[in-house]
């Protein structure tokens, strides 16, 4: 158990935390980033990043974030692998507590816990989560080289998950509640033109079946939404990218949310309601890109050391 002090904490470590830090590194300013679960944030299971500029190659989203960490860390940002689970925004400076039992007291905080997968919500995905249901096809989908795999979901991540997937998998089928995609038109062009994805339109995910010892996954059953046709499907693993929402439940009872779960920020600014708390990238934007959250980050803290 510690007690660290700063004037500028930065919770969270994607795009927009790692950012924040660079710029308080540079200003001088005594910062702290509590890294969270997921260090390098959501970028890490992105297989390929082409929209982050600078990059003339298609780059992956890992080795961006260790890019970016590389920089920070040569910057000399300091940088603690904790989890905060507690804020006090009450009094001033502010106290954050962790995960480890460490309190964490700071005149100033930008917020950038970005955001997390939103699963189906059915007993039999919980059940098999890790053993067969996964929300990261770049992390897992060496796993099911040359089986047969479902995606759930319509949007950017689902295509490039499933495209992903074809690199090692046999068969790929995937399932999307509505008969058209919000996802890029390059991505939906190279998802038509694969042989090895197999779409069914307007069907969804009734329940996952498997096997109890080993817990495994062994298929899906589904169903169309229109015609209340049920199919059963035999996979070895299912993908679940139906979206995220964004990681404010813990600043609920300080801040004030949209009707999304996003932190609102006053106009033109990363500051919220309290003096000396700010927000970056997806807990505050709904645009969910790495290079949004990055300008968040730097604009929170310049804003935030312009105050100190
Ligand atoms: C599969 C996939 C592919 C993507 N591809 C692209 C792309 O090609 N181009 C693009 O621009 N964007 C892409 N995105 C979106 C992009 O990853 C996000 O917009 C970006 O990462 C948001 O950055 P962020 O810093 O706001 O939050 P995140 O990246 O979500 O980082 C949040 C950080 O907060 C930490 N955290 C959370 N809770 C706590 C806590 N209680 N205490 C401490 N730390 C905490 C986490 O550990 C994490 O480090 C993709 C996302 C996914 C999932």
């Amino acid at each position: 158990m510690a007690e660290y002090k700063s004037d500028l904490l930065i919770i969270g470590s994607g795009p927009a935390g790692y950012t924040a830090g660079i710029y308080a590194a540079r200003a001088g300013v005594k910062s702290l980033i509590v890294a969270g679960a997921q260090k390098g944030g959501q970028l890490i299971k992105s297989s390929e990043v082409e929209n982050f500029p600078g990059f003339t190659e298609v780059i992956s989203g890992y080795d961006l974030m260790h890019r970016i960490h590389k920089q920070a860390m040569n910057l000399g940002v300091h940088l603690i692998d904790d989890e905060i689970t507690e804020v006090d925004f009450y009094d001033h400076p502010f106290v954050c507590s962790s995960a480890s039992g460490n309190s964490f007291m700071s005149k100033s905080i930008i917020i950038a816990t970005g955001a997390s997968v939103n699963w189906l919500g059915l007993p039999s995905e919980r059940k098999y989560i890790g053993h067969g249901v996964s929300s990261c096809a770049t992390c897992d989908g060496f796993f099911y080289k040359g089986k047969e795999v479902a995606v759930v979901g319509g949007g950017n991540s689902a295509l490039e998950q499933a495209l992903y997937l074809t690199n090692y998998v046999e068969k790929v089928y995937l399932i999307h509640r509505r008969h058209s995609f919000n996802a890029e038109h390059a991505l939906q062009k190279r998802l038509f033109e694969n042989r090895k994805i197999t779409i069914f339109w307007n069907n969804v995910v009734d329940e996952i079946v498997g096997t109890e010892e080993p817990l495994e996954v062994t298929g899906i059953r589904i169903r169309n939404v229109k015609s209340d046709k049920k199919k059963f499907l035999d996979v070895a693993g299912v993908f679940v990218a139906i979206g995220h929402h964004p990681n404010t439940e813990m600043f609920r009872r300080y801040l004030q949310l949209d009707a999304g779960g996003y932190i609102i920020t006053k106009p033109k600014s990363n500051a919220t309601d309290i003096k000396g708390v700010y927000a970056a990238g997806d807990v505050c934007n709904p645009y969910r890109q790495a290079i949004i959250a990055a300008g968040c980050g730097a604009r929170a803290a310049l804003e935030a050391i312009r105050e100190l």
